[in-house]
């Protein structure tokens, strides 16, 4: 086993009363907890048991490796495959009681083999409806040639039919209302043809902290005859969607981030003026600067673009990266926080106990500054990173 100091800790009491207000924001609909690359890199076999046992009936992967995995921690959950199965793979999502997202012929047809062969003569899928974001789905003008596909492909039952956002969280984006409009249509004509789904979805974490999206959902699902379902990601690890446009609620401030990323502090040393650190020199000391030596760098997922740019926390104080972020090695300037020794904790996403308050630097600061989303901070923590249970819940005040 590493020793090495670096390592994520998740915090399971925060994942669930994330879990618990997102169900009070989104009364009338069930949720699916969406687990998908491994948890948004907060792992999946610690966090899927968690959801489930906060009362998650419904968990979403991406696709079959994930299924499997997340099947092995929880043997009676369901399972969406929400990127739909890939050749060969059907044997394996019906021997793990997986439950694939289909939207081409070529899903039915590699069902439908294996089903055959296990001798399986009901096998539940979801189909999902494209909408308006052309990413996936039946469009809309395949909607009676895919509901005829599936009446000649009597070894599958359509349990659920889904539909995904391109904008939740733009609330005066009519898109949202016009997909929401398609999907209505697509479903009367899927019953119209002989398909009537017992739960129908849509959506994502941005669409349960939206009432009026959820009641809009729940009303939908009331029409068809069918079970309603929205699908939070990001919002269970503790993210609140970017609202914007009209009526845009206040930030969800309860939502509390469940991952926190830390390292220690293994080597110090101070440089004098006209001295520069790290690769190509682009860090210059203007005066005597004292440097720490931290565990991480961009093969953990450590950003490059943090170069010169980001910090952590030591001593409950910001230490801004100094230089480039290297493949394995990170320097800071700890010059201005007193008392930095060797092994002092530092805090690269989370809290640390500042004099009289907390600091934190939350996966929203750091996408800022690398032009990007909070998701891909989180999914890009790396495999080398070990996530542990966080031991005591400490962030809370
Ligand atoms: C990832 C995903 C979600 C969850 O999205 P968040 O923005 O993380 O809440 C929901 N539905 C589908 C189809 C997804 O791929």
């Amino acid at each position: 086993m590493s020793l090495r100091p670096t390592w994520a800790e998740i915090s399971l009491p925060r994942l669930r009363r994330n879990y618990a207000l997102l169900r009070a924001a989104a009364p009338g609909v069930e949720l699916m907890a969406v687990v998908k690359a491994n948890a948004y890199g907060h792992n999946a076999a610690l966090c899927a048991p968690a959801l489930v046992e906060s009362g998650a009936r419904w968990l979403g992967v991406t696709c079959l490796d994930e299924g499997i995995a997340v099947r092995q921690a929880c043997p009676d959950a369901r399972v969406l495959l929400m990127s739909g199965i890939w050749q060969g793979e059907a044997e394996a999502a019906i021997e793990h009681g997986l439950t694939p997202v289909v939207w081409e012929t070529a899903h039915l047809a590699e069902i439908k083999e294996a089903a055959a062969q296990r001798g399986i003569a009901s096998f539940a899928v979801h189909v999902e409806i494209d909408s308006g974001m052309s990413r996936q789905g039946v469009r809309l003008d395949r909607i009676e040639a895919f509901a005829a596909a599936l009446a000649r492909t009597p070894h599958i039952h359509v349990e659920g039919v889904m539909t995904h956002f391109h904008s939740p969280e733009v609330l005066d984006d009519p898109a949202t209302a016009r997909q929401l409009e398609n999907f209505d249509q697509a479903l009367a004509r899927l019953a119209a043809a002989g398909v009537t789904p017992s739960i129908v979805h849509a959506g994502n974490s941005a669409t349960a902290l939206t009432p009026a999206m959820t009641r809009a959902i729940a009303a939908l699902g009331n029409k068809h005859g069918a079970a309603a379902m929205v699908r939070p990601g990001l919002s269970l690890y503790g993210y609140a969607p970017r609202f914007s446009g009209e009526g845009a609620a206040a930030e969800n401030t309860e939502l509390q981030p469940v991952l926190a990323w830390k390292t220690r502090v293994i080597s110090l040393r101070t440089i004098e003026p006209g001295e520069t650190a790290g690769y190509n020199a682009t860090f210059h000391a203007e005066k005597p600067t004292r440097l720490a030596l931290l565990p991480v760098g961009y093969a953990d997922g450590l950003n490059r673009l943090l170069s010169n740019r980001g910090a952590v926390l030591i001593r409950g104080q910001r230490a801004p990266i100094a230089g480039r972020v290297s493949m394995d090695l990170t320097i800071v300037d700890v010059t201005d926080i007193d008392g930095v020794k060797l092994g002092d904790e530092a805090v690269i996403l989370g809290e640390q106990r500042a004099e009289r308050s907390w600091a934190r630097i939350t996966a929203d600061e750091l996408a800022a500054i690398e032009g990007t989303i909070p998701y891909e901070v989180l999914c890009a923590i790396g495999p080398r990173v070990p996530r542990r249970i966080a031991e005591d819940e400490n962030g809370d005040a």
